[in-house]
């Protein structure tokens, strides 16, 4: 595919979607790509979510959304993971009636030959410039998509309306909880852009 693009939403629509094609598939690197063809496509984007995901959003449902797939199609995703030791369910710290999805130490390890880690660095590659306006562009692009479908936007607390920061404290009021620095960057299936961002 040609990358000398026009404005066309047609043409851009093509190659986000040829891009996240490429950028999943395995490549040609001997060990990386045998590991990496050890899970579909389904999967990585599952491993890479538990990973990322804050704790009120570990579950096969938020999942589901993520992945924009039904409940029950992330619930065997989820379960074939399980079954292969690359996820666990724990209880929920504080509703003992519920579970939440963590990512092993085998998952973990299973993640450093991530076929999407050349993409990231190509994307490292660019301008800071370049990326800021990229992110932007895609950040308005899935806000506006996701309105339309009535699905969630997912993203992270310093973008959130949700989140009130006062005196290096952070505190979340949709989930009513005081949040770590590391949860800052985690991302959220309750996310709700700031003015600033939507
Ligand atoms: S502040 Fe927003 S992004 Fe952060 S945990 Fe709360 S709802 Fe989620």
């Amino acid at each position: 595919m040609s990358t000398d693009i026009s404005a066309s939403g047609s043409d851009l629509a093509d190659l986000i979607v040829y891009l996240s094609r490429l950028g999943q598939s395995p490549g040609r690197n001997g060990i990386a790509v045998a590991q990496a063809q050890n899970l579909t496509a389904a999967q990585w984007t599952a491993l890479r979510y538990f990973a990322r995901a804050n704790r009120f959003s570990r579950t096969p449902s938020a999942f589901s959304e993520f992945h924009a797939t039904t409940r029950g199609t992330a619930s065997q995703t989820v379960k074939s993971l399980v079954a292969m030791g690359l996820l666990s369910r724990q209880m929920h710290e504080t509703d003992g009636r519920s579970t939440v999805i963590e990512v092993t130490s085998a998952g973990h390890d299973m993640l450093r030959h991530d076929p999407m880690a050349e993409l990231r660095r190509a994307l490292e590659r660019l301008a800071p410039e370049t990326r800021e306006a990229v992110a932007q562009a895609l950040g308005q692009t899935v806000s506006h998509l996701a309105q339309s479908r009535n699905a969630p936007v997912f993203g992270s607390c310093s973008d959130c309306s949700h989140c009130q920061t006062e005196a290096g404290a952070s505190y979340c009021h949709c989930t009513q909880s005081l949040l770590s620095l590391p949860e800052m960057d985690a991302i959220c299936v309750d996310f709700q852009p700031s003015r600033s961002t939507a």
